[in-house]
C-alpha cells in the first residue's frame, strides 16, 4: 500500500515573510497601550494563539488585561499591520514549493495562528486563494498553536489522516502543536528560530526555507 504524504504548511516565517512586521505590529499595539516589551520578548511569541500571547504578557509584565483591553490591542495590531504588509513578500522558493506540490499531486494546506483579517494580505502576496485552496485560520478553531487543532482542521478539510502528514514551520509553537497530533514536524529557519530550537520542539527535518525544502523535498515526502 502506498501511503501518500500531504503537506500542512504555517504561513507568516514558513511562506512568507511576515514575522518582522507582526512583531513591530504588536510592538505598536502594546506600545499605545502603555505596555513596555522588548522586541526579541515579542518575537519569541509570534505564531502563538492570541490567548496565550495574552497569557505571557500577563506573567512577564505583571500587568492587568481585561477582555476590552486584548481586543484593543487585538484591533490595534491588525491597523499596524495594515499599514507594514505591502512590504510582506512571499519566501524565497514559497511559490515554487506550492506549484512543485500540486503538479506533483500532493495535497498541502495552509494552517496558521493569525486571523484572516491579517492572513488575507498573506495569501494575495503568495497568490493563494482561500476560496480554492484549504486555509484554516484562527477564526475557525477553538485553540490556536501551540494546541494541534490547526492541523487537525486543516488534515480534516484535506480528507487525509493527520499521521500521514509533514506540518512545515517556522517556530516551536508549529513542532509542538505537529508533535501533539502525531504530524511530522520539519522546521524552516525563515522566521527566526534556530535549527537546535527546532529540533528539540520536535523537528524531524530543518531547512533554511521553503527554497531550500523544495530541493530536498525527496527527503520527507515520498516522491509523486
Ligand atoms: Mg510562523
Amino acid at each position: 500500500m502506498r501511503i501518500e504524504t500531504s503537506f500542512l504548511f504555517d504561513l507568516d516565517g514558513t511562506l512568507v515573510d511576515s514575522v518582522y512586521q507582526h512583531v513591530l505590529a504588536w510592538k505598536e499595539a502594546l506600545d499605545s497601550e502603555g505596555i513596555d516589551l522588548s522586541v526579541w520578548r515579542i518575537h519569541r511569541k509570534i505564531g502563538m494563539s492570541g490567548g496565550l500571547f495574552v497569557n505571557q504578557l500577563l506573567r512577564e509584565t505583571h500587568d492587568q488585561f481585561n477582555e476590552d483591553r486584548v481586543e484593543r490591542l487585538r484591533v490595534a495590531h491588525t491597523a499596524a499591520y495594515q499599514r507594514l504588509r505591502s512590504d510582506v513578500k512571499p519566501l524565497p522558493g514559497a511559490i515554487s514549493l506550492l506549484d512543485a506540490l500540486t503538479r506533483a499531486n500532493i495535497r498541502w494546506a495552509i494552517a496558521t495562528s493569525g486571523r484572516m483579517e491579517t492572513a488575507k494580505f498573506n495569501l494575495e502576496a503568495l497568490g493563494v486563494d482561500p476560496q480554492t485552496a484549504v486555509v484554516v485560520t484562527r477564526d475557525q478553531v477553538k485553540h490556536a498553536k501551540p494546541d494541534p487543532d490547526l492541523f487537525l482542521a486543516a488534515a480534516d478539510r484535506l480528507g487525509v489522516p493527520i499521521e500521514h502528514t509533514v506540518v512545515v514551520g517556522d517556530s516551536v509553537w508549529d513542532m509542538l502543536a505537529a508533535r501533539r497530533c502525531r504530524a511530522l514536524g520539519v522546521g524552516l529557519l525563515s522566521g527566526g528560530y534556530g535549527t537546535d530550537e527546532l529540533e528539540k520542539a520536535g523537528a524531524l527535518r530543518v531547512y533554511e526555507d521553503p527554497a531550500d525544502l523544495l530541493s530536498h523535498l525527496d527527503e520527507v515526502a515520498a516522491r509523486p
